[in-house]
């Protein structure tokens, strides 16, 4: 993608992955920016631990190349502008996870252990403790965020936006046209468009990124900073991995649509000076809910192998009711239905899904929706459904217990399984029966333990 070799071990390439070296012609930046923190305007923040390398054209075109855990740069406030190990390696694995599985995301190029101890007091209570360091490289055509935005517009700081908005759009939205009002409401478009595209997927996936600050949402409509991120393993709308939002719930999995267009709300208030009258930024306000429930509706129907219709309704509401039942897990759920037999024991090919037995009346409530999707898919082939549902529900996810299992061995000594579990979810649709084990339901012992359902923003 890049036209990049991979680096030896010990030249100069490593050096700069490990933000040793700057070679000549090479400026390093960080860039400014604020954002709002849990719906508080939070005032300027800025890439405290992240440092662009610069641009780099490759046959797949230009990225922008970052380090995230080399040291201060100018925006780090009292921060070490380091990044641990575990935090370093869940965004490795996480970001190139979310690639192979058809979601907008910046990747993740390198990740280095810098042999230099870090320290966190992970869960706030106390106990810091020293952490091996890492850095990890990460690209993207552009790593901007809503927060760019929004600190110059608290400043009244016009010509600065205006030359960051033309700047964007000029880079990255070039299709666009030339700057003016209706281009950057045209740009406010696409960026809400895109928004709506990438919460879907990660609904579809069960995916809580778990710190939707604005200066976590990227302008181009990727998945960015992965920290406290989890997935819905038994369904539950209302979980969320971060602890440090456990009371309110702000982040929660069902609250993501509605906080991303809140999000862009915070956007289109900064965008207001630029665009002379905020009419036109409300109206592509008031599309975001047509444009996520298009790109949910679209996700769920691949998901359950049926066009959905609004005569659907009843259908998938009677299937969120029974998801929340009893602990089922969301991903399991939707590869087993795959499997459902046109006739005889429907309910049987779901038993992998429960994490504990369901009683005699949901089964039979289990068994009732059951039958209703199946006359309702009635006409497809099921092997074209099969394939259909299997290319949206996915085999395997990086969970946050297997990923765990890789932090132990790493920070033991043994990196080996960051790059076995990466080659296993380069193909995250494809059943691979030697990997069943970590393609299963969570272990019970990792229902509370640290890294696998509780999660802090510390990193
Ligand atoms: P995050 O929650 O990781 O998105 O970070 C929120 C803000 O704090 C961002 O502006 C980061 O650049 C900054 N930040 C997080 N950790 C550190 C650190 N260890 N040193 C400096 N800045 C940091
Ligand atoms: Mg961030």
């Amino acid at each position: 993608m890049l036209g990049v070799a991979r680096p030896s071990a010990t030249g100069p390439g490593v050096n700069v992955l490990a933000g040793n070296l700057v070679p000549d012609g090479m400026r390093p930046f960080a860039a400014c920016y604020g954002g709002h923190q849990f719906g508080s305007w939070a005032g300027q923040l800025g890439d405290g631990r992240a440092m662009g390398l610069g641009d780099v054209e490759g046959p797949a075109g230009r990225f922008e190349v970052q380090l995230k855990g080399a040291g201060p740069t100018a925006y780090s406030r009292r921060a070490d502008g380091r990044a641990v190990l575990r935090s370093s390696i869940r965004e490795f694995i996480c970001s190139e996870a979310m690639f192979h599985l058809g979601v907008p995301t910046t990747r993740a190029l390198a990740l280095v252990a810098t042999g230099e101890p870090v320290v966190r007091d992970m869960f706030y209570d106390g106990n810091a403790r020293e952490e091996p360091g890492a850095i990890v490289t990460r690209v993207a055509p552009t790593f901007v965020r809503f927060g760019n935005f929004e600190l110059p517009a608290s400043r009244r700081e016009v010509p600065l936006l205006k030359a960051l908005a033309d700047h964007v759009i000029a880079e990255h939205f070039a299709e666009l046209g030339e700057p003016g009002p209706d281009t950057y409401v045209a740009w406010f478009a696409e960026v809400s468009r895109r928004t709506a595209v990438m919460i879907a997927h990660w609904m579809a996936l069960g995916f809580v990124h778990g710190v939707m600050n604005t200066d976590n949402l990227s302008v181009l409509g990727l998945t960015i900073d992965y920290g406290p991120y989890g997935w819905l393993d038994a369904f539950n709308p209302d979980f969320t991995p971060n602890t440090t939002d456990s009371r309110e719930g702000r982040y929660r999995w069902r609250a993501q649509p509605s906080v991303a267009h809140w999000n862009l709300s915070r956007l289109a208030s900064s965008l207001v000076s630029l665009v002379g009258d905020p009419a036109p930024l409300n109206a592509v306000l008031d599309q975001y809910p047509v444009w996520y429930a298009a790109a949910w509706r679209a996700r769920l129907s691949d998901k359950v192998g049926i066009d959905l219709g609004d005569h659907d309704d009843d259908l998938i509401t009677e299937l969120f009711t029974l998801l929340a039942s009893v602990e089922t897990d969301w991903s399991i759920f939707f590869r087993s239905l795959a499997e459902v037999p046109r006739d005889g024991d429907r309910f049987g090919a779901l038993a992998e899904a429960f994490y504990s037995p369901p009683s005699e009346e949901l089964r039979r409530r289990w068994s009732a929706w059951l039958a209703a999707w199946s006359v309702r898919t009635g006409g497809v082939d099921i092997e074209a459904r099969r394939r259909r549902m299997n290319a949206a529900n996915p085999w395997i996810l990086p969970r946050n217990w297997v990923v765990q299992e890789v932090i132990d061995r790493a920070e033991a000594g043994d990196a080996s399984g960051i790059e076995a579990l990466l080659d296993v979810l380069r193909r995250p649709y494809d059943a691979q029966p030697a990997h069943v084990r970590i393609a299963g339901r969570r272990p019970e012992w990792a229902r509370n333990k640290a890294g696998c359902s509780a999660l802090s923003c510390s990193s």
